[in-house]
């Protein structure tokens, strides 16, 4: 017989933010037991969305909230097609031509076609489920959620997706930072993570050591780290060039370990594109091993997060929670995660990473009372149970209008 494990509950979070908040969280679930929820989005895996919603759709259902989760199917011209609309919304260029809404627009009929979205409330994640509202009669509210940074999308990509954005009946974004102009309430809500996770539970120091090992990788200089889908937005290009600056003066070790989401067509190429520039104490690593991410940031000197865009990096966050300070570029959800000179650096040139990099290396009590502050941060305003109150007190708000519009009809 397999013995399953015990699902996290709200009340594991107790030990960190205290049972007042676990009381007050579980009367506002209490609201909407047996309420049907589907989240919809495009992958099960890679990036930081399936991450999210693996342990936030868990919570909830343990909560009482039925909670699903459907992905969309989609050739790979459709993933290729969204892909570049995931690079023009961050501020690419894109040629929208009839083809691309065409393909997009047909692949996402047939996906509404395939699932049966009769739900209490639906929340769709990002650009690649989004038109699917088109085609339902809604039964409840529908709210679209993106994660992109949307300091400076692509004007008429973004008239485009308006259309679709403005039949829901809320947007939510990260930060305040992407409000847009529409006829839709936006609200603003910063990802979180599951302190409970493989990925993000404390590991001993023969643990982190064992999964090093399992790997060759050398432990014999201080390690600066990167976890990052392989993505030119994150950067990896400037990570490796700023490693070198940073070298000259501070003996250390570069490790990029990255992966390729199965909704990103692009991320082969980039991981391949960085292979040529393995050097000695360069090490570019590809591997599905959520214990070696774990492991990596928490025993690196320094975790990088270069991004140009970041709607939210959740890896800066889980390398924060570890007690690892990170130097991020100073871009969107970044700014947001990072207290600049307090718990970590926020950087805009390869110059000035290097120079952060060097100045942390050689400063280990800055590096421990920046973690400090990283981990006391993350447990302040970066744990699931916050994410999970803040989409309570909207489900809650759509309830009550929704059953005092019933009772007047
Ligand atoms: N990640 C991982 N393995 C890798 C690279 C990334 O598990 O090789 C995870 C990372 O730990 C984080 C997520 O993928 O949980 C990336 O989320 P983030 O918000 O940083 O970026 P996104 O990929 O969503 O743009």
């Amino acid at each position: 017989m397999i013995e399953y494990p015990k699902l996290v509950q709200v009340e594991d979070y107790e030990r960190f933010v205290g049972a007042e908040t676990i009381e007050r969280v579980r009367k506002k679930a209490e609201l909407l037991q047996d309420l049907h929820l589907a989240h919809v989005s495009s992958t099960y895996y890679g990036g930081g969305v399936a991450e999210i919603l693996s342990s936030l759709t868990l919570l909830m259902n343990s909560m009482g909230i039925k909670t699903g989760w459907r992905i969309i199917q989609g050739s790979p011209d459709f993933f290729s097609i969204t892909k570049k609309m995931h690079n023009a919304l961050q501020g690419g260029q894109i040629n929208l031509s009839e083809r691309k809404m065409q393909i997009y627009e047909e692949v996402i009929y047939e996906n509404a076609v395939r699932n049966h979205l009769d739900h209490d409330m639906v929340v769709i994640h990002d650009p690649q489920p989004l038109p699917m509202i088109n085609h339902y009669k809604k039964r409840g509210p529908w709210i679209w959620r993106c994660h992109l940074d949307l300091t400076n999308p692509n004007g008429e990509l973004w008239n485009y997706f308006v259309q679709f954005v403005e039949k829901y009946d809320a947007a939510i974004f990260s930060i305040k930072e992407y409000a847009r102009k529409l006829g839709t309430s936006q609200l603003f809500f910063m990802p979180a993570i599951d302190p409970f996770s493989i990925k993000n539970r404390e590991l001993s120091e023969d643990e982190i050591d064992e999964r090093l090992n399992h790997y060759n990788i050398p432990t014999d200089l201080p390690l600066v780290v990167q976890v990052s889908r392989f993505d030119r937005w994150k950067d990896p290009e400037g990570v490796i060039e700023a490693f070198k600056l940073a070298k000259k003066e501070a003996e250390c070790t570069l490790i990029l370990l990255g992966n390729v989401a199965t909704d990103d067509p692009e991320g082969e190429e980039v991981y391949k594109s960085l292979l040529d520039k393995q050097e000695e104490r360069i090490i570019i690593l590809s591997r599905e091993d959520t214990a070696l991410v774990n492991a990596l940031q928490s025993r690196a000197a320094v975790v990088l997060q270069k991004s140009i865009r970041e709607g939210f990096g959740l890896s800066v966050t889980e390398a924060m929670w570890k007690g690892t300070p990170v130097i991020g570029g100073n871009v969107g959800g970044i700014r947001h995660q990072i207290e600049d000179g307090v718990n970590g650096f926020l950087v805009s040139s390869i110059e000035e990473t290097a120079e952060r990099m060097v100045q942390l290396l050689r400063d280990e009590k800055l590096r421990k009372k920046m973690g400090l502050k990283a981990r006391e941060a993350v447990r302040k305003r970066f744990l699931m149970i916050r994410l999970l109150e803040q989409y309570l007190d909207l489900f809650n708000s759509f309830e009550t209008i929704y059953r005092l519009s019933n009772k007047v009809l």
